[in-house]
């Protein structure tokens, strides 16, 4: 139905009603951020079974260098294929360290796989110390712990002591319980549906 004049006045209250009910919204997110004055680095946990953990942390690393600001990445799963993120960010000067020694999922060697785990985290405890980095993502650490491969106390302490305006994301499935509790934002990425279910394979570009 159109607008005529005899729905004036009903548009009149919905418009007024409207306007006071976003008075009272403005009102309240501008105490909050009245409220929310302080300055420090940030613990993002990018958690959960859905698709866009690694993604949302190479897209927190891009807003970062688009600032200027200086990041790195550590990557615990060498996977297949290396991912576009990769390249484009090394372009931009963000320095990476790959978990190498050619960790699968299929991996059977404990020992081996133990030994590059401790490898890629000790150039994270390097980063956690240095307070020119601003940004640090580790991604796909969370594996790392839940498969004993690294400690969750070594884990805790370095993150705890890095420097304070010192910004870091973890990301992967599962993350142990004690990271969340320290994390100031954890966000959990739910899977509604994913393409590779309706047998669509890893597209480059895309997924990687
Ligand atoms: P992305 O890198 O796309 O943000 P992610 O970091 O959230 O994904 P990972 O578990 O690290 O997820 O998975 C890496 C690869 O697995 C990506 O190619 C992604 O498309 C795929 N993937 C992620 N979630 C699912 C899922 N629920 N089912 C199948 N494949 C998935
Ligand atoms: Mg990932």
């Amino acid at each position: 139905m159109s607008n005529t004049q005899d729905d004036k006045p009903r548009n009149e209250i919905r418009a007024q009603r409207h306007k006071a009910r976003q008075q009272k919204v403005k009102a309240s997110v501008d105490a909050k951020i009245a409220k929310a004055q302080k300055e420090q680095g940030i613990l993002l946990v990018l958690t959960g079974n859905g698709k866009g953990k690694s993604t949302s942390g190479f897209g927190t690393v891009a807003r970062a260098v688009g600032h200027g600001k200086k990041a790195a990445v550590v990557q615990f799963i060498k996977g297949n294929w290396e991912c576009g993120e990769r390249t484009l960010l090394e372009g931009a000067g963000v320095e990476f360290y790959v978990m190498g020694t050619g960790f699968t999922w299929e991996t059977q060697d404990k020992e081996k796989d133990t030994q590059a785990a401790l490898k890629a985290w000790k150039a994270a405890e390097v980063l956690l110390t240095d307070p020119s980095i601003d940004l640090v993502m580790l991604d796909e650490l969370t594996y790392m712990v839940s498969y004993h491969y690294l400690n969750v106390e070594r884990v805790i302490n370095a993150l705890k002591n890095r420097p304070p305006m010192q910004h870091v994301i973890v990301t992967g499935r599962a993350c142990h319980r004690q990271i969340i509790e320290l994390a100031d934002t954890v966000s959990e990425v739910q899977p509604i549906k994913h393409a590779f279910e309706a047998g669509v394979k890893a597209q480059l570009g895309f997924d990687y």
